[in-house]
This record gives C-alpha cells, sequence and structure tokens, in this order.
C-alpha cells in the first residue's frame, strides 16, 4: 500500500553519486527492508546499510550510526522533514498510502450525527486525500474545517505525536474532529490537545471509533496524580534526548534553574532512549522530569515506580501554568 518513490529515492542516489547509504525504516516497513534494498540495488551502484534502532518520528534521525558506517546519504521512511540541521545529507520518504475517500467516510458518517462542523485531521501518509475527504464530507451537508500547517507539521490539517497545532488553532470552530489515519496515539493526542471529541476513521481497516469525555477525564486524572506525586520530590533528574529532534538542552538548563529558586535540586540526564531499563538505576532521584518526547510521559508508556512528568507539566507542578494550558504546550509542536 505504501508508496515508497524507489524510482524517486534512485534518481537521487545516482544524482548525489552517493555511495554508503543508511536506510531508516519505521517498524511498519521493516519487514519490506530487504525488498527495498534490493530493488535499489537494482538501480544503483551504492551500499546499502540498515538502521536497526529507533525510528519513532521526523525527530529520530540515525547521524550517530550514519557516521559510524561512514554513510553519505541517510533515506529515511515514514515521516516527515523535521530536524533542519543535517549533519549527513537526508532524504525523507513519506511512504503515502492512498485510502478509498468515499468509502471511509461513509464508514464515519453514523458517528458525526450530531456534528454540523466537523475538523479534518491526518497524518503525512494521508494528507494528499485530504481535500478528497473535505469535499466527500461537504457533499453530505458538513461544514468542513481544515487547519492551515502546524508548527513543525508542513501540510494543512496534518498532526504529528507532539504537534497539533494546526488542529489547535481551529478547535474553537468545530464540534469535533474527525482523523483519519491508522492507530489511537494521534487520534488520541489530537482529543488530548483540542480537548474536543474525535472520530477516528482507519483507512487501513476501515473502523471507525470515538475519543470521549471518560478518556480525556482518565488522562487528566492520571496526569494531575503524577504531577501531585512530583510535588512531593525535593531531587529531580531532568532527562534530556540526545536524538536531533527532541533535544531539548536549552529548556532543561531553564528548567534546572527554575526549579532550583522553587528550592528543588536537579541534575541532568542524557538519554538516547527514554526507557525504564535507564532511569531504575538512578535511584537518588525522587522524581524525573522529561524534557524529551512529550507523549512518552503523557501516553503513560514508563512504568516508573517513581513520578515522571513532563518539562511543561513541572512548570505546572511549580504553579506557573495552568492545567490544560500546560499540556497544550507539549502538543503544539
Ligand atoms: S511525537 Fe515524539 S516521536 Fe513523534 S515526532 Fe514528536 S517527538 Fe518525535
Amino acid at each position: 500500500m505504501y508508496d515508497l518513490e524507489i524510482e524517486r529515492v534512485s534518481e537521487e542516489v545516482r544524482k548525489r553519486g552517493s555511495r554508503r547509504v543508511l536506510l531508516q525504516l519505521p517498524d511498519g516497513l521493516r519487514p519490506r527492508a530487504f525488498e527495498i534494498i534490493k530493488s535499489l540495488s537494482e538501480r544503483t551502484d551504492a551500499e546499502y546499510f540498515l538502521h536497526g534502532g529507533s525510528c519513532y518520528g521526523g525527530c529520530d534521525l540515525a547521524f550517530h550510526q550514519g557516521e559510524a558506517v561512514n554513510a553519505d546519504l541517510i533515506i529515511h521512511y515514514g515521516h516527515d522533514k523535521m530536524v533542519l540541521d543535517e549533519k549527513i545529507p537526508l532524504i525523507y520518504i513519506n511512504a503515502r498510502v492512498n485510502f478509498e475517500v468515499d468509502k471511509l467516510i461513509d464508514s464515519a458518517s453514523p458517528f458525526l450525527k450530531g456534528w454540523g462542523r466537523i475538523g479534518l485531521a491526518t497524518t503525512i501518509q494521508h494528507s494528499h486525500q485530504l481535500e478528497e475527504a473535505a469535499n466527500c464530507l461537504k457533499k453530505k451537508g458538513y461544514s468542513v474545517v481544515v487547519g492551515g500547517e502546524g508548527k513543525k507539521a508542513h501540510e494543512k490539517g496534518q498532526v504529528l505525536g507532539c504537534d497539533y497545532s494546526s488542529s489547535i488553532d481551529v478547535a474553537a470552530k468545530v464540534d469535533g474532529f474527525l482523523f483519519i489515519g491508522g492507530g489511537r496515539f494521534h487520534p488520541l493526542g489530537l482529543a488530548y490537545a483540542t480537548r474536543k471529541p474525535v472520530v477516528a476513521a482507519d483507512p487501513y481497516t476501515l473502523t471507525v471509533y470515538t475519543i470521549g469525555e471518560s478518556e480525556l477525564n482518565r488522562f487528566a486524572m492520571r496526569r494531575m496524580a503524577a504531577i501531585e506525586a512530583a510535588r512531593k520530590a525535593s531531587l529531580f533528574g531532568v532527562i534530556v534526548s540526545i536524538k536531533p529532534g527532541q533535544l531539548k538542552m536549552k529548556i532543561a538548563e531553564q528548567l534546572r534553574e527554575t526549579l532550583k529558586s522553587a528550592g528543588k535540586e536537579a541534575v541532568t540526564i542524557c538519554l538516547d532512549e527514554v526507557q525504564v531499563e535507564n532511569l531504575m538505576n538512578f535511584s537518588e532521584f525522587e522524581a524525573f522530569v522529561n524534557t524529551a518526547c512529550p507523549r512518552i510521559v503523557l501516553d503513560g508508556d514508563i512504568p516508573l515506580p517513581k513520578p515522571i512528568i513532563n518539562w511543561d507539566e513541572a512548570l505546572i507542578m511549580l504553579g506557573l501554568k495552568g492545567w490544560w494550558e500546560g499540556w497544550k504546550e507539549s502538543l503544539q509542536g
């Protein structure tokens, strides 16, 4: 289903005279890794290497690994351009997927009852068909609002797991959002960021479901509990990721100062992957503040026995930001 753009990639490799190419694939494309390398090798003279580490987003670029194998080009599949400072030349291939717009909108229609104004949002895989989806909804009598470009997301109505600014900007004008895309990760973030009901329509399975108020309330309760628990801590580990698009050293430094002014102590911990096993042995710290991908914390993916909060939640904890104001921050790029 994915448009792998083999001809375009081959042309780029030939044009640049690339000799050693590192291929970065998201998990969904890894079962086709050999097929992709074979196709590229048949069309070019370059040697290809597979990157086997994480590839969570356009933030997660394998410059360190590229340097280690002396790559002169990185091909990053499945995400949109996010990092401007390219240490090794880089090509992003969005891996777009076409879907049957009419069929999907027909499946979603029963879930949209009672809505007059619908906000449309999607990921880079499907943004090329968003206008077609909007026209289809309009024919059914809905008024449709599509946000502009986001802060990190470059196409109209496009969202990233950490950038819903396009949808946040139009949230006041809609009754709810129709999200087109697979999985719960993006529609959940859309609901967290906009506090609007979200109907998610999955073009891969044609399944449709709603993310409603009860899910949002559970999220808020979970995060409030973590913030309250962190409030009791006096020694904090401030996590900084070395992934190029997640590295927020300045924010971490400012935060350490802010914590100090509030009578707390804090030390920066530099990590590649924010995972429980990388944090467990830092047993002196009573709580952790994350400046890396906000979704690791918001989605509760780290089962730490100590509180872990995002940097903007730390500002909520210190009384410097309001509740929703703080969460919105890390979800708007
Ligand atoms: S949500 Fe996390 S993994 Fe996805 S692009 Fe943003 S920082 Fe990267």
